[in-house]
């Protein structure tokens, strides 16, 4: 089996079958509904009263009679039952979490209709069952379908809430949020080939947690994050309650829009605003080795590439002996030559490294490659799936060429050694205040550095990449911001902390929240924490690092 086929290694359903099962079993009717609930009833049995001693006690009777009262049983499964394992696995990107360590859910819910969605948290406010919500699952430590404490769980998972749908005229679209990003674009150019939306590069992610912690991709420097660009939205409240724009408020409409996932309710759909690109963009990919100049090409493009004009985006993939400087131009090969001769002759860019093409093509380019089509977006599966840890980090000052030399002369030789994508900022994304969106990484950033460090094969092989990515951050805190060290909330790292969960109170603690929330939201957190004070103050939607309550 090669590494890229790792199948589902999920765990089984408890073995025990109880006296209640049986008898409901008995008592079923033909209905499809009835059959569906003894499955559920009879899986939920199993585990809970295998983990009796130390989980908290659960209605679960009455919560699926609840649930199925209102969601047709095809739309609901239960650990244990048929479809269970393949459901869950469907998006998971990060296979640390396919394991049999994992907690994971109980009864995952796929609805179709916002009945659904309202349905599944009204009953498990009622019965006391959490819900996470699940949209494109590319969550870097899984926070949307597993659980770091045994806490039964159920997912609400958008997967088949996808729809775009795309105002030309009015420059506008709506889009369901467990649509791919690659739906979002290959709909946008369908409807028009000058039109575009800022988010991120990989299209299977899923538009319902990248729109909810900001999301960037090539389009930064000249349109921000895609929540900048968010103008409304339909979000179902922890009371169960459908809201938009209005009725939700300002500061509600403020936290979605990049106040991180889950907190805030659940996220239906997002409209966005269009923005106009030109027929014909440039993308060039100029990998330049050591030998020839990359350290000095780096230590130059930390400074450049965030004052290059807006139509420039300019990244770069540090790793082993060389860097990959990964450029998307809005026009044409003519008009990009001299800029590129006059800002930054060093790298030796001419017009055999350029590709012409649309916009929604240099999409499918940049992620998948030359041969790569349009419609290769739309795959849900094209994703390459690995063992995988990741960080971030903010550069406000360029980084000495000498720190560069010990970068790649110790670090990138490491046992271990995984990739630096450095994205520019400056333009556009540096432009509003930080306090514009909780997303607060704006004026007097240079750039944002992703660490990734990936494997295949469970267990010992996590052992030096884990240890080498810990190790080169802790290395790299002189080079970046400070007080707070700032991080970007979809690069999500529980590292950074996890919350706490009071005494009594049965919320998660301000102060636990502060430690890993002021490095991704900055002076935003407090607005975060009041305005869940008010929406949520119960702390019903919670995870490892949700936004905790603060109630004045
Ligand atoms: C291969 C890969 C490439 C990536 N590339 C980029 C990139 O180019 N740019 C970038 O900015 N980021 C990138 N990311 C990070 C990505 O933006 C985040 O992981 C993002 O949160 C994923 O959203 P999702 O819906 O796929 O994830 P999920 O795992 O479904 O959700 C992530 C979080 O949001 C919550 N959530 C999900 N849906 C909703 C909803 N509808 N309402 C409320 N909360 C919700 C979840 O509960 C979870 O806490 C990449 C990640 C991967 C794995």
């Amino acid at each position: 089996m090669s590494p890229f086929e790792v199948s589902y290694i999920c765990t089984p359903p408890p073995p025990c079958m109880p006296r209640r099962e049986l008898k409901l079993r008995a008592m079923a009717t033909t209905t499809s509904r009835a059959l569906a609930l003894v499955l559920l009833l009879s899986a939920v049995s199993s585990c809970v009263d295998a983990g009796k001693a130390k989980r908290p006690r659960l209605s679960k009777d009455d919560f699926l009679s609840c649930l199925a009262s209102d969601i047709p049983a095809r739309l609901l499964y239960a650990k244990g039952s048929p479809s269970y394992g393949s459901v869950l696995t469907s998006t998971i990107r990060n296979l640390r979490y396919l394991s049999s360590k994992t907690v994971n859910p109980v009864y995952i819910v796929t609805p179709t209709d916002v009945e659904h969605i309202q349905a599944a948290v009204v009953c498990g406010r009622r019965y006391g069952v959490r819900i996470r919500v699940r949209s494109g699952g590319h969550d870097y430590e899984g926070l949307s379908y597993r659980s770091e404490s045994p806490e039964p769980f159920a997912i609400v998972d958008l997967s088949k809430m996808r729809n775009v749908r795309v105002d030309g005229k009015a420059r506008t679209a709506w889009v369901e949020s467990g649509a791919q990003l690659g739906e979002l674009y290959y709909g946008i150019a369908k409807a028009s080939p000058t039109l575009a939306f800022p988010a991120g590069v990989c299209p299977t992610i899923g538009v319902g947690g990248h729109f909810s912690g900001g999301g960037f991709g090539m389009l930064l420097r000249k349109f921000g994050v895609a929540a900048d660009n968010v103008i409304d939205a339909k979000l179902i409240d922890a009371n169960g309650k459908v809201q938009d724009r209005k009725s939700m408020g300002e500061d509600h409409f403020w936290a979605i829009r990049g106040g991180g996932g889950e907190s805030f309710g659940i996220v239906v759909a997002w409209k966005v605003n269009l923005l106009p690109v030109p027929p014909t963009v440039t993308v060039f990919q100029l990998p330049k080795t050591l030998n020839e100049g990359a350290i000095d090409l780096l230590t130059k493009w930390q400074e450049l590439a965030p004052a290059l004009p807006d139509d420039l985006m300019i990244r770069v993939m540090a790793q082993g002996q060389k860097a990959v400087f990964e450029a998307l131009y809005l026009g044409t090969c003519t008009s990009l030559l001299p800029l590129m001769s006059s800002r930054f002759p060093e790298l030796g860019m001419n017009r055999s490294h350029c590709n012409e093409m649309s916009w929604v093509q240099s999409i499918a380019y940049i992620h998948l490659g030359k041969n790569a089509t349009v419609k290769d977006i739309l795959n849900r599966t094209s994703s390459i799936r690995a063992f995988g840890k990741y960080k971030s980090d903010y550069v406000a000052q360029p980084i000495a060429k000498s720190v560069w030399e010990t970068i790649y002369s110790n670090w990138f030789s490491k046992p271990g050694a995984g990739v630096m994508i450095m994205d520019p900022y400056g333009a556009t994304i540096s432009a509003p205040n930080e306090s514009t969106t909780p997303f607060p990484h704006r004026k007097g950033v240079l750039y944002n550095i992703q660490y990734i460090t990936f494997w295949f094969g469970d267990g010992a092989p996590s052992v030096a990449p884990i240890k080498w990515i810990r190790d080169f951050y802790a290395f790299m805190e002189p080079y970046v911001t400070k007080n707070p060290r700032q991080a970007y909330v979809n690069y999500r790292d529980l590292d950074l902390g996890v919350n706490e969960v009071v005494a009594g109170g049965n919320v998660s603690s301000y102060k636990s929240g502060k430690a890993w929330g002021e490095r991704y939201f900055k002076g935003n957190f407090e607005r975060l924490a009041r305005t869940k004070g008010k929406v949520d103050p119960t702390d019903y939607f919670r995870n490892e690092q949700s936004i905790p309550p603060l109630i004045a």
